[in-house]
């Protein structure tokens, strides 16, 4: 278990509501990343953890408690704490949504990597057996009105029925195989590869790859979004907005994978809603938040799909 030397503070604006956000993150004793509302009258502790996650179609992981009190995109600040070997801290935030800063984890990991003791020690979640969630099993685990609401919402969802994703033994790590097939022109079919084995080495190239990736979107979209109240955070330094036809984007990509890149960063945060260092080797096929929560609580919901190493 490691936690941080000291306290961190962060402030920026949600990528939803537009509001400002400050965030403190506490070093702790106790086993496990939480979230605590501090602008809610005796909020109690919500674990970052993949079975306190809720709505992912907004295509963000947003946790919360039975008391309805919660905390939007902890993805990418999820991922930053993996990178930066933290598994245990107390997260006080005086809003409903982490700051978006720059839509990828390298500000967080930045922010972070001062209050990071030298060695640091996860514990390993070994993956025995191959786990598969697919597109369709979310939709038909949806009851009837939702399900109409995500075919106005989200037609993507059945644009990309077939996606899935798949999870097997990997003994040197965190191997991660993205592919996103987009019809839009930009983006197309882009694939990419990343191990997390634990090494500095890479950890390193994570930092220096994948960590400053953006989320995206498309233009039209985010007008829709900001007219329901939504996106309103979202602007051309934190979202790469893709234009109408598809074939271009308003800002400057990073570089021309940045999409699928971004989906890494994704995977990462998630799989760190397990608990720890999951041993195995995700391949997520027009994978998304919803599929990564399905994996895991997959596996998870029989204790001879994995093994758990404390150091
Ligand atoms: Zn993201």
């Amino acid at each position: 278990m490691t936690s941080l030397s000291k306290k961190i503070k962060i402030s920026g604006v949600g990528i939803h509501s537009g509001l400002p956000v400050n965030m403190v993150i506490k070093p702790s004793k106790k086993p496990g990343i939480f979230f605590q509302r501090i602008d809610i009258k005796d909020s109690k502790l919500i674990p970052a953890r993949f079975d306190n996650v809720g709505e992912t179609l907004m295509r963000n992981t947003t946790i919360g408690d039975k008391n309805g009190a919660h905390v939007q995109t902890i993805e990418h600040l999820m991922a930053a704490l993996f990178i930066c070997g933290i598994d245990s801290a107390i997260i006080e935030i005086d809003g409903p949504e982490t700051p978006i800063l720059d839509g990828s984890a390298y500000e967080f990991i930045n922010n972070l990597k001062d209050a990071v003791d030298k060695k640091t020690d996860i514990k390993k979640i070994i993956v025995k057996k191959t786990i598969i969630a697919r597109r369709n099993e979310l939709v038909k685990t949806m009851p009837f009105w939702k399900k109409i609401k995500t075919i106005i919402l989200n037609h993507t969802i059945w644009r990309r029925g077939n996606g899935y994703v798949k999870i097997s033994p990997n003994e040197n790590g965190l191997l991660i195989d993205a592919t996103l097939v987009y019809g839009d022109k930009i983006i197309g079919t882009q694939s990419y590869s990343c191990l997390l084995d634990g090494t500095k080495k890479s950890l390193n190239k994570f930092i220096k790859d994948i960590s400053k990736s953006r989320t995206f979107g498309k233009y039209s979209e985010w007008e829709w979004l900001k007219a329901h109240g939504m996106g309103r955070g979202a602007n051309e330094n934190n979202v790469i907005a893709l234009n109408d036809a598809g074939d271009g984007t308003l800002n400057k990509l990073h570089c021309p994978d940045e999409f699928v890149r971004h989906k890494i960063i994704d995977a990462v945060g998630d799989m760190f809603t397990s608990g720890g260092f999951i041993y195995g080797h995700l391949e997520s096929y027009k994978g998304s938040h919803a599929l990564n929560n399905l994996v895991l609580r997959k596996l998870f919901a029989d204790k001879s799909n994995y093994e758990i190493v404390e150091k």
